[in-house]
């Protein structure tokens, strides 16, 4: 991607060369190993354009290695002339061009691709695409044992750092829901005291094996407005099904009062431990999510009631960027970052850099995270490969909206390559203290 404006090609040229931190990510461990080319085609999220156009059913089958590539295409080849534009599309295409010299999605490159897949469970393989990306932190949400966080050995894939991961903390619902979470500790809870107390004690031991935030997807459950219920509200449920171990709440609808007091209870943990708080917002992954739900504006309450805490809102917001824009703005304690948001919509990301630039402090923008791992046909593997594509496209939306307020005089090229290191390294940087030079 590109634009005719005069200082293109000079401000792409640094934005490529600098170093960029990835504020989100899943790597659960290296990979993928591919195991034919269609996999390579559809990779991580392109899979849902391409059930947007075809079925699930189709997409399902797409993934089905048990059957032969050859008795897959017909399905792709049906496919991808229907959805061959999209930011997810311009992973694919630019991975087929680095890795495999091709230049479109035909029978016969796919016979050629096959002949020389990619083996990502090589860690130096894995990691060099890592350099090449100039991706020197990737900052992931990865689920993991947290025993193995606890006492140390717990592995994580090239250049990671961890995040506490929230949402299964506060979806408690019955009696084994809360035992599961708390196991690693090898106690037994019976009050929702003791509950909290246990999720503290795991909290300050991800943070002693290197955690440097929170993060938190609920809105794949749940709408975001969380309210401020009284613990007597919350006690009342989880007593209700811990008095009897058969029993289980619907959720969210049955746990809502004890859901946003332990969610509340778990802001003011961030704060004495001082992580900041990943949310997710906006666009969701998959087909038929109610996006409504995940609209930033609804945070607007808890925002306000935790001050001290600091909030990166994920995606963007995707597609409601005026109420991101707000929030930015308005709330000293709100970054804006732009992981996943690069793919998802190029463009929306090029008007949205332009626009923040001129009404939210540059200094609370965070221009890149890859989010690959949770998804696709290898949910977990790395994608080193498609955080590569994925860097490159975030470098140029930078490049292009920074260029146009050079062109229209609001700036200078010096300030714009300032601004550019800002949002795509010293931003996250210094918002997730990671002590990088
Ligand atoms: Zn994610």
């Amino acid at each position: 991607m590109k634009n005719h404006t005069k200082s293109y090609e000079q401000l792409a040229a640094y934005c490529h060369a600098l170093p960029v931190v990835d504020c989100h990510d899943h790597s659960t461990r290296l990979g993928p190993k591919y195991a034919d080319p269609i996999q390579v085609v559809i990779g991580e999220y392109f899979l849902t354009d391409i059930g947007s156009v075809t079925s699930e059913d189709e997409a399902k089958t797409l993934l089905d290695a048990s059957i032969p590539w050859q008795d897959r295409w017909p399905i792709l080849e049906k496919a991808w002339p229907l959805t061959c534009h999209t930011g997810f599309a311009q992973i694919t295409r630019r991975v087929l061009k680095k890795f495999y010299d091709e230049e479109e999605v035909t029978f016969a490159a796919l016979q050629r691709i096959n002949e020389r897949l990619l083996d990502l469970d090589d860690w130096e393989a894995f990691d060099s695409i890592l350099e090449e990306a100039g991706i020197v932190v990737r900052l992931e949400d990865v689920w993991p044992d947290v025993s193995q966080i606890l006492d140390g050995t717990y592995q994580l894939t090239p250049r990671g750092r961890l995040v506490i991961p929230l949402p299964a903390y506060h979806r408690i619902n019955n009696y084994q829901s809360v035992q599961d979470m708390v196991a690693p500790l090898t106690v037994t809870v019976t009050t929702l005291d003791q509950y909290v107390e246990a999720c503290y004690e795991i909290f300050k031991g991800f943070k002693t094996f290197g955690a440097v935030a929170f993060k938190d997807q609920s809105a794949y459950f749940r709408p975001l407005d969380y309210g401020n219920p009284t613990r007597a509200e919350a006690e009342e449920i989880f007593n209700w099904f811990m008095a009897d171990p058969t029993r289980s709440a619907a959720y969210p609808t049955g746990t809502r009062a004890l859901d946003d007091y332990l969610f509340n209870a778990f802001l003011r943990m961030a704060r004495e431990l001082e992580l900041p708080v990943q949310i997710h917002t906006g666009h969701m992954a998959g087909l038929y999510g109610d996006v409504t739900n995940a609209n930033a504006i609804k945070l607007a309450p808890l925002l306000m009631l935790h001050r001290d805490v600091r909030f990166d809102l994920f995606h963007a917001n995707w597609p409601y960027s005026g109420e991101l824009l707000y929030l930015g703005k308005a709330y000293p304690n709100v970054a804006l970052n732009f992981c996943w948001t690069n793919v998802i919509d190029p463009v929306y990301c090029q008007d949205l850099f332009r626009q923040a630039l001129a009404s939210v402090p540059h200094s609370k923008i965070h221009a890149f995270g890859s989010d690959f791992g949770g998804f696709g046909f290898e949910p977990g593997g790395g994608y080193a490969d498609r955080a590569w594509a994925h860097a490159q496209m975030a470098r140029e939306n930078v490049a292009i909206a920074l260029s146009d307020m050079v062109e229209m005089g609001y700036i200078n090229v010096d300030q714009a390559q300032e601004i550019a290191r800002d949002w795509l390294y010293d931003n996250p940087n210094r918002f997730y203290r990671l002590g990088l030079k």
